[in-house]
């Protein structure tokens, strides 16, 4: 008998060792250069599946998940069904990593395999995991894997979307379950394991997708809730009650029952301990075709792919299917939102606007925002935005609106002033002029950047139009139009944030500028720049006039547009406080805040602590807190000024 005389799986081997290699170069990358963002959730298939599911529920993508992730998720969804687990066994770090664990765990004998009830019974565990992560995900448009999935949460040092304890629970018992348990992260708790194992029985899915359809074409109510329930409960008792697939995968390996010597070194060599020499074909539920058996076989030919000495067809086929998943992410673009309102009969005669080059359409969150900006514009039906493209498309009823109009509701205009102005200067000029390729809020940054990088520029303000019409103030002593055009046409720009230095191009162009400027006092240019904040809080308006005080402090952050969050993260801190009751900013001769208390219920010093404290507590949504970095400076002390009417 001819012996095998390939022993190493190299085909596999190589393939892990790929993807090991390249997250530890995204890891040193991301320390070395700080300008690198690593997105190690850019290629799994799983935060893909269940954005599509989010996807065909909701109308929306999850937020952070692209194209790539969809179509490798469904590329390996069909893999499944074509060929077999290949994503488990050539590319998953996580099954490389517990399969290395367990190794350790078998070399010092502490490692033992799972059967009969317990190793039934503990795999409900991950179908329950797969049921929970797509509620969650389908229901709020975020990837709920992300706040337990062990490799996220290593991957990112337990970034801001993991929840620690579920992180840190997953991960131990990956790490404790896999050096002790056979495969015990892959076989019991992971939903990716779930949905791949659901997939072996795709007619099932089908069968029930198909009666869930009819159902709803039939008018009956029903959720999307149920259908998940019924396929991830047949999922679990398919795998439970009969440990295979139904038909698929249609690749297994196969046992020549006649030439095998029964020399038990395949099952020894079976990462997820299947008893192969006791089968003609493995039609198992755990195999995923790693093709370890095939090499650990002293015998040629005896143990084959459906018969076939295609050993090399798994390794293949795992490539194919990562390229053509590739391949369509980088041809298709899927809406992030695709949100429609008002009657159905107007949307199937709505008139559709598209406009690309929107960068601030970047996701599903700034999708959403753009939705609910478009809501506001009576007239309009629905959105569709494609976040990678900065696309949006806009429906509206023709009979109440046109382009234009929807020009012009997208468009956000600008009020900044840059610098503080000295209060001796008697005039300040302003310069007219048309600005060609500007749309969206990132625009008003990049001028906001280039004309604050300018001495002499007091601040700017711009308005919807083709070109967008721009007004610049300026001291008329250190510039002309001309020299702010020129300024404004910089193809390049460089700035700072946070510490960091950006460049970006820019293809601004000026037109119908106006060769001479107007003059206005500087209270005229304050009053057209700047933009006072106002938020009362702690039941404001209940109190009499004569129980407040108002605290007055110079601020000059308050010019700063790029503040205004941090104003509402203020006014939530201040808020923590009971007897303080409103917070505005002002412009008199200079920015200032101005702070509304109960004036016998606190002292001067306590509300200054308030305000400069390094740190503000935030009160979110659902009762949640939370801290963040006080951004405001109040260096100088303020007094009480007389209070204003309310
Ligand atoms: S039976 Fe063979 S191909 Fe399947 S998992 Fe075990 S070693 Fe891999
Ligand atoms: S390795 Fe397995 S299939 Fe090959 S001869 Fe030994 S028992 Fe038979």
């Amino acid at each position: 008998m001819a012996k095998n005389n390939k022993p190493d799986n190299y085909y596999r081997i190589s393939l892990q060792w790929i993807i090991v290699v390249l997250l530890a170069y995204m890891t040193i990358r991301m320390f070395a250069d700080t300008d690198y963002i690593a997105d190690f959730e850019a290629y799994c298939p799983f935060g893909g599946a269940m954005a599509l599911g989010s996807f065909f529920v909701n109308n929306s993508l999850s937020c952070s998940m692209s194209e790539v992730q969809i179509f490798l998720g469904v590329a390996l969804l069909i893999g499944i069904v074509l060929f077999s687990k290949l994503f488990c066994s050539y590319i998953c770090p996580l099954g490389t990593f517990t399969e290395w664990l367990g190794g350790l765990g078998r070399k010092w004998k502490m490692h033992f395999t799972l059967s009969g009830m317990p190793d039934r019974g503990l795999r409900v565990f991950k179908y329950g995991l797969l049921f929970i992560t797509f509620y969650y995900t389908a229901g709020s448009s975020e990837l709920f894997c992300k706040e337990f999935d062990p490799y996220y949460a290593v991957f990112t040092g337990f970034g801001n979307d993991v929840v620690f304890w579920f992180a840190l629970s997953a991960l131990a018992l990956l790490i404790i379950g896999s050096f002790f348990i056979t495969q015990f992260w892959c076989k019991y708790l992971c939903p990716l394991g779930a949905l791949f194992n659901i997939f072996t029985n795709a007619i099932m899915v089908a069968g029930v997708l198909a009666l869930f359809i009819v159902l709803r074409l039939l008018d009956v109510e029903i959720g999307w809730q149920w259908p998940l329930a019924v396929i991830v409960s047949a999922g679990f008792i398919m795998e439970t009650v009969r440990m295979k697939g139904w038909i698929f995968p249609s690749l297994k390996i196969t046992r020549n029952e006649a030439t095998c010597t029964s020399c038990l070194k395949c099952d020894k060599a079976c990462s997820m301990a299947i008893n192969i020499s006791e089968r003609p074909v493995v039609e198992h539920i755990d195999c995923h075709l790693c093709g370890d058996c095939i090499y650990a076989c002293p015998e040629k030919g005896v143990l084959t792919i459906n018969r076939r000495e295609t050993r090399w067809l798994p390794a293949g086929a795992t490539v194919a299917l990562v390229a053509g998943g590739l391949l369509l992410a980088s041809n298709i673009e899927l809406p992030t939102i695709n949100l429609k309102w008002g009657e159905q009969a107007k949307i199937e005669q709505a008139a559709v606007f598209t406009q690309s080059g929107l960068k601030n359409v970047k996701c599903y969150g700034s999708s959403m925002s753009f939705a609910n900006q478009m809501k506001r514009v009576a007239g309009v039906l629905g959105v569709e935005t494609f976040a990678r493209s900065h696309t949006v498309k806009v429906f509206y009823d023709p009979e109440k609106l046109n382009d234009e109009v929807i020009k012009k509701s997208i468009f956000s205009p600008t009020r900044t002033m840059l610098k503080q102005p000295d209060p001796a200067l008697k005039t300040v000029a302003v310069a007219e002029m048309g600005i060609n390729k500007y749309f969206d809020s990132y625009d008003a940054f990049y001028l906001t950047q280039l004309l604050r990088q300018t001495d002499g520029v007091i601040g700017f303000t711009t308005q919807f139009g083709e070109p967008v019409h721009a007004k610049i103030y300026y001291v008329p002593a250190e510039l002309d139009p001309q020299a702010i055009a020129k300024i404004i046409e910089n193809p390049q720009l460089t700035y700072k944030s946070r510490g960091k230095e950006y460049t970006v191009n820019l293809t601004f162009e000026v037109v119908d500028l106006r060769e001479q400027a107007e003059t206005i006092s500087l209270k005229e240019a304050v009053s057209a720049l700047f933009r006072p904040f106002a938020q009362s809080f702690n039941k404001f308006k209940s109190y009499p006039r004569e129980q407040l005080a108002v605290y007055e402090l110079p601020m000059p952050q308050a010019t700063n547009p790029s503040l205004r969050r941090q104003m509402m993260f203020m006014v939530s801190h201040l808020s923590t406080n009971d007897n303080i009751l409103r917070f505005e900013t002002a412009y008199t001769d200079r920015p200032v805040a101005r702070i509304w208390f109960l004036k016998d219920s606190l002292q001067e010093n306590h509300l200054l602590e308030a305000l400069r404290s390094d740190t503000l507590t935030v009160h979110y949504k659902g009762g949640k807190t939370g801290k963040v970095k006080n951004l405001f400076r109040f260096e100088r002390a303020g007094k009480i000024i007389a209070t204003a009417e309310k």
